[in-house]
């Protein structure tokens, strides 16, 4: 049923990348009705992506990262409440409640919470902000809270060797900072890349002279006498490596609880179906904080990405608006390193083959990886015209008859496109 008429109100909880989104494509879409949106950080709907990576180093600020200006929220007829938290929801009374004890009633709610980093459960790690050299990164004050700290001839330990430990260190090495990168796994990048690719990136950031350092688990921290400070960090195999700033980077929460106080199931976030419904029609979840089922993997994903926050938004604003459902797409997400632009599309788990085209001491490459014979992922780097293919061979779920058609770059992917059978 669609509700568009100018009574109605649809109230966004969260002010973040899909929340910006949202009401953003309800307005183009046609949605008459009012739009607010509510958002616990002091800044307007802004990109996270660049946190660790052109705002870090110093080259975007926070106007070249935000979504849109204040001016164009307030010609859209935008309400956009800063620095308010929702702290519950009356789902019989259709209204939810602020931190100052103010109501906001709705006719559509949409969840759009994101999520926060995980914090590590060892001694002096458990509370962000208590230390003055120890980061998490999520938002614009942790990231303006690093960068001050990135200083030429620092040393930096950074915990995890996923992407955002990586972009990190990338920056902090062109800073002049000595880095450390420890991760617990064998590899870095382990979840999410095949081990080849997790060589090439160790290779890459030893090459450019962080002391990577894989297997190795964090036991404690040492504080300084005014105990505001980290001064060392020790492992589990004796290493106590000394630290201006230590940097975490273990993953994410998603940020459940204003679902879960409404009564609303939560398992690995919010749980929606594939057009970000929850149980109740009223009710919508979308970006880092929901779980949705993906028919191209037949299973239950959560996934972290800007692409899929914006891909659920529109979902989301094309349903209100009575207007076409955009199309489904593959999940899609990027990372950039030093010189290397990263773009993978698809899920790569349960792979059974990868196949490489492209070399990678040429750092530029893609790496595809099947499953039965069909491409489920890839992973490109510096490719980006071929990535766009890649998308699509993902997307199509395209049955490849030999893997040379793959690996061999004289064969342009586009024609690889066409030759192969469905
Ligand atoms: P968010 O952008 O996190 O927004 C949620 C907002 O809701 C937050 O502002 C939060 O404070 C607010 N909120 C939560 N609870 C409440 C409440 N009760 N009341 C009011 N407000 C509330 N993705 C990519 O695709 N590519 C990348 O290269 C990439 N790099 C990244 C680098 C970093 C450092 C980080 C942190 C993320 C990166 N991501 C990247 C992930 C991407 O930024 C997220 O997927 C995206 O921001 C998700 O948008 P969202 O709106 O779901 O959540």
């Amino acid at each position: 049923m669609v509700h568009n008429a100018t009574s109605d109100r649809a109230l966004i909880v969260g002010a973040g990348h899909a929340a910006g989104e949202l009401a953003g494509s309800l307005r183009q879409g046609g949605f008459a009705g009012g739009i607010t949106m509510v958002g616990e950080e002091p800044h307007l709907p802004y990109q996270r992506p660049p946190l660790s990576k052109a705002f870090l180093s110093g080259e975007a600020d926070i106007e070249a990262i935000q979504l849109k200006s204040r001016a164009t929220y307030d010609k859209a007829r935008i309400d956009v409440r800063l620095s308010m938290r929702v702290v519950g929801v009356d789902r019989a009374g259709k209204h939810v409640t602020l931190a100052d004890g103010s109501r906001e009633r709705y006719d559509k709610l949409i969840l759009a919470t994101g999520g926060r980093p995980r914090v590590l459960d060892i001694p002096g790690l458990q509370a962000p902000g208590s230390l003055t050299n120890l980061h998490y990164l999520r938002t614009i004050r942790d990231a303006e809270r690093m960068r001050h700290q990135l200083k030429h001839g620092f040393s930096l330990v950074i915990v995890g060797g996923g992407y955002i430990g990586l972009e990190v260190a990338a920056v902090a090495r062109r800073h002049g900072l000595r880095v450390t990168v420890l991760e617990t796994l064998p590899r870095v990048l382990a979840r999410v890349t095949a081990p080849e690719l997790s060589l090439f990136y160790e290779e890459v950031h030893r090459g450019a002279g962080v002391d990577l350092r894989t297997g190795t688990m964090i036991r404690d921290v040492q504080i300084d006498e005014s105990a505001d400070a980290i001064t060392a960090v020790s492992c589990m195999n004796g290493d106590v490596i000394p630290a201006d700033l230590v940097v975490i980077g273990v993953g994410l929460i998603p940020n459940t609880e204003v679902a879960e106080q409404a009564g609303l199931a939560v398992d690995n976030g919010i749980v929606v179906d594939e057009f970000a419904r929850t149980a109740d029609p009223d009710i919508f979840a979308i970006g880092d904080c929901s779980n949705h089922p993906s028919s191209l993997y037949g299973r239950r994903i959560r996934l972290e990405s800007v692409p899929n926050a914006v891909l659920q938004a529109r979902t989301v604003a094309a349903l209100l608006c009575g207007k076409p459902l955009p199309p489904a797409a593959v999940p899609w997400f990027w990372s950039d390193q030093y010189d290397l632009k990263l773009q993978i599309v698809g899920l790569s788990q349960g792979y059974d083959r990868l196949v490489v085209r492209g070399k990678f001491e040429d750092r530029s490459f893609i790496a595809f990886y099947l499953r039965d014979a069909h491409v489920v992922a890839a992973d490109a780097v510096n490719r980006p015209k071929e990535f766009l293919l890649a998308k699509r061979l993902v997307a199509d779920n395209i049955s490849i008859s030999s893997t040379d058609q793959l690996r061999d770059e004289s064969l342009p992917l586009q024609d690889l496109l066409k030759s192969t059978i469905n």
